[in-house]
């Protein structure tokens, strides 16, 4: 970074090897956040090669999960004391509030706790087979060498769901940042070198995701991609992988719908409400991949709720992530906006109502910032695009229903299944309806919290696979059945006669 070098290849830093850098932008001032090295194809290959190596040599798979554990351990208190340098460094990048970036290294950290505790607990398992003289076991082994690609909504937090568990399974692996906000991996890196984590084990490649995506996963030296982004580059892997029969795992986007029932209540009940769709949407500019972008209101009381929702949404301060006054900080990059304006011009042209927001501040002191305003768009359907498809911006869209079985038809037609949530104060409707969403997290009055003992992932084009809880280390560890005799006879099938 700034003349460091920021590759890890096979345990050592370097250059790119043509020499190429990139300038990493600050989206809340368009200021240059840091150059950073650029790798070229080949420097992705090299690291493929290093972190095959690093697993064929076989030391680093031979640790003892106890040893693993104690280095994920030693990782989380690294993070813990370097928390704040951090959390700016991802301030910078992404332009999320600094606050956020502390929660996230906060969650990064509590990934790793987990994974420490968690490895080597699941036992193996010991089959009878009716013979006494046969042990038949089903053990667990690291599945070999993971690439691990990640967005920039959330760049160290997604790629710590995929380190934590790789390194705790005793993989190897490439981990490839985004290309927009590729500073606080870098750093990371530099903290688990630290931490001990032997060469080759964890290599570094940060660069354009179509650049370097042939030599990341277009590669039979690859055992498992564990991909985080969206559905067309979800797609893209999927197919190149398949070609090498490589296990794929994708995480990939939502379109979230947010029920509200009639019956939330009134007072304190009905201000949780309000204020829960209104953080679950414009949380972070809503660069959420469950962002709840799909207000789904009982009719009898959507005038009223979303009259409120509009009022709030028009008093949250936007501004520079490291100003302590700001609640939410600007869109990730100009290029970015530009795709939130462009769904916002076709939801005016396809009738949707804009209630407020659908513009950049007219704040001068934002004005070098990629900033846009919350934006809300009531009496939508289902035939518009911006109900359809991911904006990954600070927009929402108000859907209406009058029966339960309507709130849940509406809930679930969509291609995606991330996240869901549901407000009512009836709990057997609660039960009935959150059973009735495919969606890979529902939330029963509350929305947007997840626990990393808990599986995170998606049904239908939200992804195939599972990040956090025990399947999340799953997906890295392969199943071996293991048949020993004891005391080995003849089979007696040919009788040699
Ligand atoms: P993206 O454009 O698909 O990129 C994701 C990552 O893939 C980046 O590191 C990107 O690199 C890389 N990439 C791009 N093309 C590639 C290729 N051909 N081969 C290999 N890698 C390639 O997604 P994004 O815009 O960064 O992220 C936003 C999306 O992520 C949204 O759809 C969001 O919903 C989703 N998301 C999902 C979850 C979840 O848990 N399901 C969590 C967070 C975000 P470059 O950036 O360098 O091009």
């Amino acid at each position: 970074m700034n003349g460091e070098p920021d590759l890890y290849v096979g345990g050592q830093w370097r250059h790119a090897s043509d020499g190429g850098t990139r300038e990493s932008i600050n989206p809340a001032d368009g200021s240059v956040a840091a150059v950073v090295d650029e790798a070229t194809d080949a420097d992705a290959r090299e690291a493929v090669s290093a972190a095959r190596a690093a697993f064929d040599d076989g030391a680093w798979r031979a640790t003892t999960a106890a040893e693993r554990s104690i280095l994920l351990d030693r990782i989380a208190d690294i993070l813990q004391r370097d928390k704040e340098s951090l959390s700016v460094l991802e301030t910078r990048d992404t332009g999320k509030t600094l606050v956020e970036s502390r929660i996230d290294i906060d969650d990064v950290t509590s990934v790793f706790r987990y994974y420490a505790k968690l490895v080597g607990v699941e036992a193996d398992r010991v089959i009878d087979v009716g013979d006494p003289a046969v042990i038949s076991r089903v053990v667990r082994e690291p599945i070999g060498v993971c690439v691990l690609i990640a967005p920039w909504n959330y760049p160290l937090l997604q790629m710590s769901w995929k380190i934590a568990p790789a390194l705790g399974a005793g993989c190897t692996m490439v981990a490839k940042p985004s290309e927009v906000t590729p500073l606080s991996t870098i750093a990371f890196v530099h903290l688990l070198e630290e931490a001990g984590v032997p060469g080759g084990v964890v290599n570094l490649v940060q660069g354009s995701g179509a650049a370097l995506g042939a030599a990341l996963t277009d590669n039979p030296d690859v055992d498992f991609i564990s991909f985080t982004g969206g559905l067309a580059t979800g797609r893209t892997i999927s197919k190149v992988a398949a070609e090498h029969v490589t296990k794929v795992a994708v995480e990939l986007g939502g379109k979230n719908p947010h029920i509200v029932f009639a019956d939330i209540g009134t007072g304190d009940a009905w201000d949780a409400s309000v204020d829960q769709v209104l953080t679950g949407v414009f949380l972070h500019s809503g660069q959420v991949c469950s962002a709840g972008t799909r207000l789904i209101v009982e009719e009898s009381i959507a005038d009223d709720f979303v009259a409120e929702l509009v009022t709030r949404a028009e008093k949250i301060r936007m501004g520079d992530g490291m100003d302590a006054a700001s609640e939410t900080g600007p869109l990730v990059s100009e290029q970015h906006r530009a795709k939130v304006e462009g769904h916002v011009a076709s939801a005016i042209s396809e009738g949707a109502k804009l209630v407020t927001g659908g513009s950049r501040p007219s704040d001068a002191t934002l004005e070098k910032g990629s900033f846009y305003l919350p934006t809300i768009f009531d009496r939508c359907d289902r035939s518009m695009g911006i109900v359809r498809e991911e904006t990954f911006g600070p927009i929402l869209t108000v859907e209406r229903f009058t029966e339960e079985a309507e709130a849940i038809s509406l809930g679930n037609d969509t291609e995606y299944g991330l996240a869901a949530g549901v407000r009512t104060s009836d709990p057997a409707r609660g039960e009935r309806v959150v059973r009735a969403l495919r969606h890979g997290t529902v939330w029963l009055n509350d929305f947007g919290y997840y626990t990393a003992a808990a599986e995170w992932g998606g049904f239908g084009k939200s992804g195939n696979g599972r990040e956090l809880g025990p399947t999340g280390l799953a997906e890295y560890q392969e199943l071996k059945h293991i048949w020993h005799n004891t005391a080995p006879k003849p089979a007696g099938w040919f009788k040699g006669e």
